[in-house]
């Protein structure tokens, strides 16, 4: 059983349709591996029957990737493409919408120097702010989905034959983007209709911190000056809606970069940028990582602390159910775009402007005074479980259950 092509099509279909929801005449700016060009096509087809405008594919391969690390001088590993990110941004701009395809290896860069792999991904962060920013702060329509590639597969179901692993991997991500059925377009209005009431229970609340209690976790995490909760569809601000994430189980808002206490102990492996990093446990203190631990990749995740002043704070917290079809799968993934919807999470690094009330208009300084985090890095990692209770606290000091035994209380 290889990859089936009938699910790639359906994916390619409704990524376009729900996912980007790609306008009449609207450019599309795609970021794939190579590995994803059978799935790049698939989205170009469906894009133009949808009246799109021009399809602009970027691709990446894991060989190309290596071929740096192994031959390059070393000053190659402090600068970046600046005019691709540029042209992206211009593109942005001018209306373009964007699409990003993952599915690579998850450890392609483990065996290489960490010191070498942390300087090209700074590099690479500050050339691409252009093309980030509009991103981060929701000003276009986007899309994440992702493509089996075959090291990928054999990542996640080491034990099957390569194909047979693509095959296997292509039906959970058919699964986890809910695809079955006769009407995914239904299904992901159903969905998201579920994850906009729990999103308006949280805004109705308003609490100023949350609570979590578990093994290794005990952590008083308090929210940003007018934040807001958001999942599922939503516009951008040029008026698109569209489903970022597919697929996407999350309800998450923005956390106060100065107002979290206490520890946290990772409940699931962390894959960043090619290396793996195992049993994370952080200590915080007014909002600041000051001790950071891990059983494996400890060196990986304190080069990734240190990549900024805002590195070591957190932009991004986010609720999942226990529940959640990925995590119910029992499968992990060694992706953020599907680990992260197995599980809570909080993401070091950079905030979603668009979480604080009229973030996306505030300049970098009024985003601070509310709490919002800025950093070149975004990196989510996974800290729920079946044995993680969380509190909301209210304005007043009152306490909320808001989720038990990993599920919504
Ligand atoms: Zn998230
Ligand atoms: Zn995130």
């Amino acid at each position: 059983m290889s990859i089936d092509p009938e699910k790639l099509d359906r994916l390619a279909e409704v990524a376009v349709r729900t996912g980007v929801n790609l306008q009449p005449g609207q450019d599309l700016v795609i970021t794939a591996p190579m590995a994803a060009l059978e799935l790049v096509r698939r989205i170009a087809i469906h894009a133009y029957k949808a009246g799109g405008g021009i399809v602009t594919p970027f691709f990446t391969d894991d060989e190309i990737i290596l071929a740096r690390y192994a031959h390059a001088p070393d000053e190659s590993f402090d600068r970046a493409p600046n005019w691709l990110y540029e042209g992206m941004a211009a593109a942005f701009k001018g209306g373009a919408a964007r699409m990003a395809i993952t599915g690579d290896d998850p450890m392609l860069l483990a065996e290489q120097d960490p010191e070498k792999v942390a300087r090209l991904s700074k590099a690479t962060s500050i050339a691409a702010k252009p093309a980030m920013t509009p991103i981060v702060g929701f000003e276009v329509n986007w899309n994440i989905v992702a493509y089996p590639g075959a090291t990928w597969a054999a990542r996640v179901f080491p034990d099957l034959p390569i194909e047979e692993a693509q095959g296997r991997l292509m039906d959970a991500i058919y699964a986890a983007s809910r695809l079955e059925g006769d009407d995914p377009v239904a299904n992901w209005e159903a969905h998201s209709q579920a994850l906009q009431e729990r999103v308006d229970w949280l805004n109705a609340h308003n609490f100023s911190a949350l609570h979590y209690t578990g093994p290794g976790t005990d952590l008083h995490l308090g929210l940003a000056d007018g934040h807001i909760w958001k999942g599922g569809a939503s516009p951008a601000l040029n008026g698109v809606v569209c489903q970022p994430n597919i697929p996407t189980e999350e309800v998450f808002t923005c956390p106060h970069a100065y107002k979290v206490e206490g520890t946290v102990a990772a409940t699931k492996p962390l894959a960043h940028q090619g290396s793996v990093i195992e049993n994370i446990t952080v200590r915080f203190e007014a909002g600041r990582i000051v001790e950071a631990t891990a059983t494996q990749g400890e060196n990986v995740l304190k080069a990734l602390l240190k990549t900024d002043d805002g590195a070591s704070r957190i932009g991004e917290v986010a609720l999942v159910p226990h529940s959640s079809p990925i995590s119910r799968s029992g499968t992990l993934f060694y992706n953020t775009l599907f680990d992260e919807n197995a599980s809570c999470h909080i993401a070091l690094g950079q905030c979603y402007a668009d979480t604080i009330e009229g973030g996306s208009e505030f300049s970098p300084e009024e985003l601070k005074q509310k709490g919002g985090n800025q950093s070149l890095i975004h990196v989510d990692w996974m800290m729920g479980s079946d044995a993680v209770d969380i509190d909301g606290i209210t304005r007043t000091g009152k306490r909320i259950p808001v989720m038990r035994g990993g599920e919504w209380a």
